[in-house]
């Protein structure tokens, strides 16, 4: 059975991120198992509809997602965790390797909200509804934690 894996699409070089940046991960059993055709790239912000680049945004203290200039895109980061999970669902991955800090993809910190670059325990709307249901979540400095759980 060969284990698929849901990689945040800018761990992978891809420039998705808010700044049009990618932030490429640099792992020989990265590189391998993309070899093996195990990894699923995605973005969540990308797949919610916004534009790439676009204004950062952090999680605020009431849950919503709001850019610094003040406008609500909680809908768009809720419908790209949605299709993050109907992916996971649909080809049945059970594990995602996803960019810690990501309003998004965080899985251990986020920023506090109040874009002082100042950081917070929590999770990011997409590594949080994946969680909840049942996917294991690995930020890419556990790329050998996740290399042991799947042997
Ligand atoms: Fe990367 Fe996730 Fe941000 Fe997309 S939403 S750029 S995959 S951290």
């Amino acid at each position: 059975n060969t284990p698929k894996i849901l990689v945040s699409a800018c761990l992978l070089g891809c420039p998705a991120r808010y700044d049009g940046q990618s932030k490429p991960v640099n792992h020989p059993l990265l590189q391998r198992w993309h070899a093996n055709g195990w990894l699923v790239p995605y973005c969540p912000e990308q797949a919610g509809g916004l534009p790439t680049p676009r204004p950062a945004a952090e999680i605020q203290q009431d849950g919503r997602v709001m850019t610094g200039e003040g406008k609500d895109v909680t809908s768009a980061f809720l419908k790209g965790a949605e299709q993050a999970l109907a992916l996971c669902q649909q080809q049945k991955i059970k594990y995602a390797l996803l960019k810690e800090s990501s309003p998004s993809c965080g899985s251990h910190d986020i920023y506090d909200g109040q874009f002082r670059g100042r950081k917070i325990q929590g999770e990011g709307i997409t590594a949080h509804l994946l969680k909840a249901h049942g996917i294991r979540i690995f930020s890419e400095q556990q790329i050998d934690e996740l290399f042991t759980t799947l042997s």
